[in-house]
């Protein structure tokens, strides 16, 4: 079906509803406080023979002032000794969780995400990542990114991400419009962008991606035109953009952008179709939901090797590796358990202080789970799904198990969105930003909506 700018508009209309963005399956508001430390323990125990490798993750929570936009979990404070008793509790978890694992193991990937990890001094990079490399075997080509906020960022932290062995930056940026900027409080002119950005190419830096977000207060299509122009401009090696999720119920600090200053759904709608547009002319290959990237890039080889998978970190090309997180509210993964630590800063430091892991809650997933999270993985990642090789794999009839997903999807495959037929679902172009749509379809907790289901983001 050829998709009119009338019928997107009314596809889009459509399909606006919340739905979960999928970093995992079950998704987090599902898991237990049941599941606490001593489970983990249990799993961490039972799983270091299943030759699986391994990915790091560090949580820094705090950053220099509130992004009203703001989902993560983080704490604005100018206080550093608080980073440092953090770094110090860090130092105890990381030590803790290495004396139970074999750490013989290797590592494949490390990332450090926030917050903003470069509120961490140049000398506590070094040390951090330092402690990190003397307990766990890093390999030689590891996969080693930061998340980075250019305001407040010298050159010695660029230096001293590059030293510790980085090879990846994440910058954000999200608009480089001044009004809009002001609205969510994220004031950082496109010359200071620039500069930053100068000082990473200098320092050797062959992989940038930047982030940018669309829905933000005053942002209209023209605006957001220009911002992508001069971003594309910079030619970063991928680019992430985000819808903005106003979810002011669980984040307080959203009530602080006005409604009536967010773009209208029209407008929401001709960004999005921008954003394709110009991303697209720009010579960006489309991933998944939000993220593009060059040609070249291995997120582009592994779509292609369909050996892309999603995790709490986005779209990976390290599908086979638990993740050990550490940091507040961080969140581990083996093949078949997630856990999360305390979410409270307070509650993450007793813990680790105490002796303990912070572990404060978690699931271990069913083969049911296992089988729906491949699903849904396979349309999020390869747009596509074979079903025979699907039902090989796991030992059943695809069309039997999946049959109330696939009445799901027969209204989305009317509208073009998607094509099923007795070999396979496929993504159609038009059907692309309509993924989460799609995977929700292989979702069995949104199938028993209950008043204590959680509330996700919209879809679009
Ligand atoms: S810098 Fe990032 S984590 Fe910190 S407030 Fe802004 S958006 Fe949130």
């Amino acid at each position: 079906m050829m998709a009119t700018m009338e019928t997107h508009t009314a596809l889009l209309q459509k399909y606006s509803k919340p739905g979960p963005r999928y970093t995992s399956y079950p998704t987090a508001p599902y898991f237990a406080e049941s599941f606490d430390e001593h489970p983990w323990r249990d799993e961490l125990l039972a799983t270091q023979t299943d030759g699986r490798d391994l990915s790091l993750y560090v949580h820094i929570p705090f950053c220099d002032s509130l992004c009203y936009y703001c989902g993560c979990n983080m704490i604005a404070t100018r206080d550093y000794d608080k980073a440092r008793d953090y770094l110090a509790i860090l130092f105890q978890e990381i030590d803790r969780t290495a004396a139970i694992v074999d750490t013989s193991r290797i590592v494949r990937q490390i990332h450090w995400g926030g917050g903003t990890p470069t509120y961490l001094r140049p000398d506590d990079i070094r040390a951090l990542f330092g402690h990190l490399a003397a307990r766990f075997q890093i390999s030689a080509d590891a996969e080693i990114g930061c998340e980075v906020d250019p305001r407040e960022l010298s050159r010695e932290h660029v230096q001293a991400l590059k030293d510790a062995g980085f090879n990846r930056l994440s910058l954000g940026v999200q608009d480089l419009d001044a009004r809009v900027q002001t609205a969510v409080n994220r004031v950082q002119p496109e010359a200071l962008i620039r500069e930053v950005y100068g000082w990473m190419r200098e320092a050797g830096f062959g992989s940038i991606n930047m982030d940018l977000m669309v829905g933000l207060p005053h942002q209209t299509v023209q605006s957001f035109a220009q911002t992508l122009d001069r971003i594309v401009d910079m030619q970063p090696d991928r680019l992430a953009v985000f819808g903005y999720a106003h979810v002011p119920w669980v984040k307080k600090h959203q009530k602080l952008i006005h409604d009536a200053d967010l773009p209208d759904f029209d407008t929401r709608i001709a960004l999005q179709k921008l954003i394709m547009e110009r991303l697209g002319a720009a010579g960006y290959v489309y991933i998944g939901m939000d993220h593009f990237a060059r040609p070249t890039d291995e997120l582009v080889k592994a779509r292609h090797d369909k050996t892309l998978w999603r995790n709490f970190q986005g779209y990976t090309t390290h599908k086979n590796c638990d993740i050990y997180a550490f940091g507040v509210s961080a969140i581990s993964q083996t093949d078949e358990v997630y856990v999360q630590n305390a979410k409270n800063l307070g509650d993450y430091q007793n813990a680790i202080a105490s002796g303990a892991l912070a572990t404060e809650r978690g699931v271990r997933i069913s083969r049911d789970d296992k089988l729906r999270r491949d699903a849904i993985v396979s349309i999020m990642c390869d747009l596509e799904l074979d079903k025979a090789e699907f039902g090989a794999k796991w030992g059943i009839d695809f069309d039997t198990y999946f049959k109330d997903g696939l009445r799901e999807l027969q209204d989305m495959a009317t509208d073009g969105l998607v094509e099923v037929d007795p070999e396979r679902i496929r993504v159609t172009d038009p059907g692309r930003i309509f993924l989460r749509n799609i995977a929700m379809a292989f979702d069995a907790y949104l199938q028993t909506p209950s008043e204590t289901a959680p509330r996700y983001s919209r879809t679009l």
